[in-house]
């Protein structure tokens, strides 16, 4: 290259500066010839390795290759321009990892305008990069996530909202804006009162919103409430506390199910229930009488045969008189006519009747009962009765012939807890929470060969929970179990 004298001092003065900016940046400083093909000096800092003479391959050292084609026109155009050199780009560090850099570099011209040469420096971006990078990737998996949650919440037909902690919506589905009749923005932002509630109903759900902040647990309901344009409908919703790292409830969100359908299925099954059993009921009881008046004939006549098997028939009527009525228990509850009429009662006296009745009737099993002290309730003593029966009907039903039951009583605090026991199948702990649900009945093959429509522990359930009560088991499969259920005494005493 032949420069002339102007321009040979013109680069001692440049390599002069281009010492005194190395020694005050801790950027990367480089000098290239006017087409970029030498790069005369580079000082790259702790950041890309330094070059100690002009070189000509510094695109393939210093420039990543997917990145080379970019800055070439970046060149081109600064070139064309005589204007500033300026891109971010990647490039191979020192250490031979990627990095980014952000590079601009000026051209220094001459007298006639020409590029005498190109001054530039390179600044490490690469921690921001990475932290763009990242800020992207987060960014796109929120967005990704939003789409997703939005695509679940758009097309279900259930209600899903997030309750702000000053009730207002923060957040309401397409199908519950739907229902509203109101748009988003009409809406969010909004309390319950303000989108139509009736105040009872707002009410109820901002005391629920308290109960979730105050304890964090889920509250589960069910309400009914007239649907602009379906009538009345029934409800099933949950409500859940959402909380922060730090353990705070920052909102609550819902979701809230139409089950009106639902509903009236099981009325019109239990319409059906409660009609049949109401049907056998007039037959069995007119059968009933026939037999026993056969049964006294026969007796008479000495015919013991006949006697005995007509005792076995009064027998099997009076366990088809039992299920009848546990039907139409099952019916009274769930339309509400399930009466509870309490009165003041020794409970000693209710078990020593008990104790009685089941020596006649239980043969097969030693039903102990331990002595009791007296003990005053206030609560339905017939009801209480039943919960002893089924109880023990269950402890004989399910454990084999012979093997012992014990009944005992008793008390502490406010309370009696009574306790059943048998040595019988037990009942496996997944299904133990299930038992007193309606119609459950443990799925294991024993089971299904033993006569029973799992209703026996539901009312026995329904019954202790109208008394203030609490009903529950312990049992271990092959050993046995053993019901509890507790009652408030009496307090007047
Ligand atoms: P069921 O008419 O089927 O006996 P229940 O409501 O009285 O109905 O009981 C529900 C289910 O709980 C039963 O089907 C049985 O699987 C289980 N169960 C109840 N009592 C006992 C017991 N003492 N031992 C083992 N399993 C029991």
């Amino acid at each position: 290259m032949n420069l002339s004298f102007e321009e040979n001092s013109w680069l001692q003065e440049s390599e002069a500066r281009f010492r005194a900016l190395v020694t005050a940046t801790s950027d990367v400083i480089y000098r290239m010839s006017p087409d970029w093909s030498i790069m005369h000096q580079l000082e790259g800092g702790n950041f890309l390795t330094d070059t100690g003479q002009p070189i000509t391959d510094w695109m393939q050292k210093y420039i990543h290759p997917l990145d080379q084609l970019l800055v070439t026109k970046a060149i081109n155009y600064a070139i064309g321009t005589k204007g500033m050199f300026q891109l971010e780009h990647r490039v191979l560090q020192a250490d031979g990892t990627i990095g980014w850099t952000a590079s601009r570099a000026i051209p220094v011209l001459n007298n006639d305008k020409e590029i005498v040469e190109w001054f530039g420096t390179a600044t490490d971006i690469t921690a921001r990069k990475r932290m763009e990078e990242e800020l992207k990737l987060a960014k796109d998996t929120a967005e990704q996530q939003q789409r997703l949650y939005e695509t679940i919440t758009s097309n279900t037909p259930d209600l899903i909202y997030v309750f702000a902690l000053d009730y207002t919506f923060a957040y309401a589905n397409p199908a519950l804006l739907t229902m509203w009749g109101k748009t988003w923005d009409e809406a969010i932002g909004k309390n319950l009162l303000a989108n139509g509630y009736e105040p009872w109903h707002a009410e109820m759900h901002e005391r629920e919103i308290d109960h979730i902040i105050a304890t964090r647990e889920v509250v589960r309901g069910e309400v009914a409430f007239p649907h602009a344009t379906l009538g009345r409908r029934v409800y099933d919703y949950i409500l859940s506390p959402v909380i922060d790292a730090d353990g705070n409830v920052i909102c609550v969100a819902g979701t809230t199910r139409d089950i009106s359908d639902i509903k009236e299925n099981e009325q019109r099954k239990n319409d059906f229930i409660n009609m049949v059993s109401h049907e056998l009921k007039t037959p069995l009881t007119s059968a009933t009488s026939y037999v026993q008046v056969s049964q006294k004939r026969v007796a008479e006549s000495g015919d013991m045969v006949t006697a005995g098997m007509l005792e076995r028939a009064v027998q099997q009527h009076a366990k088809m008189t039992r299920m009848i009525n546990g039907f139409l228990n099952v019916s009274r509850l769930e339309s509400g006519k399930m009466q509870i009429d309490s009165h003041r009662f020794n409970l000693a006296d209710l078990i020593h009747d008990i104790a009685e009745e089941i020596t006649m009737t239980v043969t097969g099993h030693e039903v102990i009962f331990d002595p009791c002290a007296e003990t005053w309730l206030y609560a339905d003593e017939e009801k209480i009765g039943q919960v002893f029966n089924n109880l023990i009907s269950n402890a004989v039903k399910y454990s084999p012939a012979g093997s012992p039951i014990k009944v005992a009583c008793s008390k502490s605090n406010a309370f009696v807890t009574i306790s059943i026991a048998d040595k019988g199948m037990g009942i496996d702990a997944a299904e133990l929470p299930m038992i007193f649900d309606r119609y459950y009945r443990v799925n294991v093959a024993e089971v299904k060969h033993i006569a029973g429509f799992g209703i026996g522990l539901y009312l026995c359930a329904e019954i202790i929970k109208r008394h203030q009560g609490k009903i529950w088991a312990e049992s271990k499969v092959g050993e046995g179990s053993t019901f509890y259920f507790s009652l408030p005494l009496a307090t007047d005493l």
